[in-house]
């Protein structure tokens, strides 16, 4: 952080750099479409923070939003304690990295990197060692001569994460920053995303649509579904103690329930219309035949049918028939476990602590 801050005077939203967000009560409509609806968030100074939901769930409108390119219907945004209702985007003092907000394809890397540089008025010779300050740290020293055009996905992904940052915002604003790059690429940039936010200890709001990148990479993870807020949670909160069903299926799978025909006891009291839930590798899967009864005070079990078996690597995935319900089972392959081919008869088991319950 020392090495790459800019002078203090060179910032024009000094006041910025506590840079707590809130969102108040915010809805914004499109025609008589609610894409964000009575929005309250507050994202902490120097939080990694993640909107996740399905494609229109109201993501990219809470980012252009608190960006400055959209404004509200109703309610107001607040920086570091003030309204940002009256100031323009671009002196809203952000970082962004959105799939609309690319390089610019007729400036070299350096052009792009200074850009925001120059729009702060910082002299020459000052922006020549900032630009090659920030390459080194994204591993692109040597290609500041180059055109966007000239890059691959991912180094043009490192360019823009580098403008966002150059200026050193209190704010980063990413949407689906990786969406582009594929799957080996994207964990790279995780990674590098990460530990940027380390060293830069900026007030991050990610957008994205893909449950790994929000666990991985967040702080805390905001799921919405049709512009509301359906749950706001550490990553483990959430996949571990999801409130809705929507929750519980959107972030990983979630085996529910509903129709089972042996009785799901134990865990916390249900509320109205609560459902049991539980996830595939909470769940263990044995021989039927010459198994020793498991059932206890901690443990239930119920014998089921092997649908289909799905080998994935590290994993295997067996669909069993119980009853009326199908359980997906997910194992570990280690040596010495007995693979379980469909037909087979087997015995299933889990904690009945393991047992959630979630709302429709
Ligand atoms: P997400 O980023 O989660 O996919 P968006 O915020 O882009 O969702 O969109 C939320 C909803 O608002 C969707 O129904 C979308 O069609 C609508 N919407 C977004 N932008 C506009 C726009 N400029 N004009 C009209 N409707 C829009
Ligand atoms: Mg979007």
């Amino acid at each position: 952080m020392a090495t790459l801050a800019l002078p203090k005077d060179q910032r024009f939203a000094d006041d910025c750099s506590r840079a707590q967000i809130e969102f108040c009560n915010v809805t914004k409509l499109y025609g008589s479409v609610a894409a964000v609806r009575a929005l309250s968030l507050t994202v902490s100074s120097g939080e990694f923070l993640t909107i996740l939901g399905p494609s229109g769930s109201g993501k990219t409108t809470t980012l252009m939003l608190l960006a400055g390119f959209e404004s509200p219907n109703e309610g107001d945004i607040r920086i570091a304690g003030r309204s940002v209702a009256s100031v323009p985007s671009y002196r809203r003092d952000q970082g962004i990295v959105f799939q609309s907000y690319a390089l610019f394809p007729h400036l070299t890397v350096r052009r792009n990197l200074e850009f925001p540089l120059e729009m702060r008025g910082m002299k020459v010779g000052e922006r020549t060692k900032r630009v090659d300050q920030i390459l080194e740290r994204v591993h692109l020293s040597g290609f500041d001569g180059r055109m966007p055009s000239q890059l691959s996905g991912g180094q043009q992904q490192r360019v823009a994460l580098a403008r966002a940052l150059i200026a050193d915002p209190p704010i980063l604003l990413l949407d689906e920053p990786l969406g582009a790059l594929d799957r080996n690429l994207r964990e790279q940039m995780q990674g590098e995303i990460k530990s940027l936010h380390k060293e830069f200890g900026i007030t991050t709001v990610c957008v994205t649509h893909d449950q790994e990148e929000a666990l991985t990479l967040s702080d805390r993870v905001v799921v919405m579904r049709a512009g509301r807020i359906e749950q706001v949670d550490t990553p483990e909160a959430l996949y571990d103690r999801p409130a809705t069903r929507f929750v519980a299926t959107f972030l990983g799978e979630a085996n529910i329930l509903e129709n089972s025909t042996f009785d799901v006891e134990s865990g916390p009291i249900p509320s109205a219309g609560a459902v049991a839930m539980i996830r595939p590798e909470r769940i263990r899967i044995g021989p039927s035949t010459g198994a020793k009864r498991v059932d206890s005070e901690e443990r239930q079990s119920v014998s089921g049918t092997v649908n289909d078996m799905i080998y994935a690597g590290a994993v295997r995935k067996y669909q069993v028939c119980v009853g009326n319900d199908v359980l997906v089972v997910r194992e570990h392959v280690a040596s010495g476990k007995p693979t379980f081919l469909p037909g087979s008869e087997v015995r299933l088991d889990w904690l009945r602590s393991d047992i959630r319950f979630v709302t429709p």
